[in-house]
């Protein structure tokens, strides 16, 4: 370390977790955080004051002005100027320390780029909103044998759980399948604004231990968090399935082509996205989609108007995006909207 390096992190040297030896092995760390919304963007500040060497950014949405009340990297200018997210993050963060190595990638974490974007991390921080991505995380995780930590926050509510391959159960121990229907969002349910940033403190903090090189400190348990109704609980994670698909049978599916979420255009300007294997409850739907925009519904679809976008949602999960022929905008609409 340098004379400038001791002084600047002089107050997380003096933590006895982390200490000198811990500091070194963090500024040579390299940690990558999927998705930077609530969760991601206090990952990634956390993470980057904190010296980790190289950071790694991944999200393909643009900075909107519904995303400031929580998303503590953005800035007003970032959403007038529909900034991506993973570039306007890399920006602060290069003001905020610019001694370490940021990557800002543009995209969707896929079957096809995870190895590229996923293969180098010590550690890989969960800030995505879909549970297809973290079946995608998951698989890569187990199959290169790398820790990574699950969050997710919406309403008051939050919960996170970290996997140590071979060491704890991975995610597919505890949730076999995605959960089935649709899925409140913070685009449905709307967000408490503080609860994000507790349970990416509580990854964060998980992370540190891993890449000071004290894996063996961090605790197999499930945390939850209701910030407005309850207060905090820790429960132990789960032994090891050995029929897990993911970390028992190794089978990795989430890493095959064509990933189970697919998109494709249809027709000009629209794009179908089949995101689910399980059915969905329209009614159920409707009655969270109703706060949000003008929505329709009968037995045989839904129909849901945010504009500039119609979105028509099936009861097989399918859905046709009117008013975008980028799929992966698509995509996103869907994670947001459907869940
Ligand atoms: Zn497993």
């Amino acid at each position: 370390m340098t004379p400038a390096e001791r002084l600047r992190y002089s107050r997380q040297i003096l933590f006895p977790g982390i200490g000198e030896r811990g500091q070194e092995a963090l500024l040579r760390s390299h940690a990558v955080v999927v998705g930077c919304g609530a969760l991601g963007t206090f990952h990634a500040a956390a993470l980057a004051r904190a010296g980790t060497g190289a950071l790694t950014l991944i999200d393909r949405d643009y900075v909107e002005p519904s995303n400031l009340h929580r998303q503590w990297l953005f800035e007003e200018a970032d959403a007038a100027d529909a900034m991506p997210k993973a570039a306007a993050a890399a920006r602060r963060l290069a003001a905020i320390n610019s001694a370490i190595e940021i990557r800002a990638v543009v995209a969707d974490l896929t079957a096809s780029n995870a190895a590229e974007l996923l293969g180098g991390a010590g550690v890989i921080l969960d800030g995505t909103d879909n549970f297809d991505t973290r079946y995608l995380i998951n698989d890569f995780a187990v199959s290169r044998n790398i820790p990574w930590v699950y969050g997710a926050a919406v309403g008051s509510y939050g919960l996170t759980l970290p996997v140590l391959p071979a060491r704890t159960a991975c995610l597919r121990c505890v949730y076999p399948d995605p959960p089935s229907g649709a899925q409140p969002t913070c685009e449905t349910a709307g967000v408490l604004n503080v609860i994000p940033s507790v349970i990416a403190s509580y990854q964060v903090a998980e992370a540190l231990k891993i890449l000071c090189g004290h894996s063996e400190l961090v605790q197999p348990r499930i945390t939850t968090v209701d910030l407005w109704h309850g207060g905090t609980r820790q429960i132990p994670m789960p032994e090891r399935d050995p029929q897990c698909p993911s970390c028992g049978r190794r089978q990795f599916s989430y890493l095959e082509e064509p990933p189970q979420a697919t998109a494709r255009l249809c027709g000009r300007n629209a794009v179908q996205v089949q995101e689910r294997l399980h059915a969905l409850d329209l009614t159920e739907l409707k009655s969270r989609l109703e706060r949000v925009g003008e929505v329709r519904a009968n037995e045989f679809a839904l129909r849901f108007f945010v504009a500039p976008y119609e979105m028509t949602v099936f009861p097989d999960g399918r859905a046709i995006i009117k008013g975008t022929s980028d799929p992966g905008l698509a995509r996103s609409l869907y994670a947001r909207y459907v869940g």
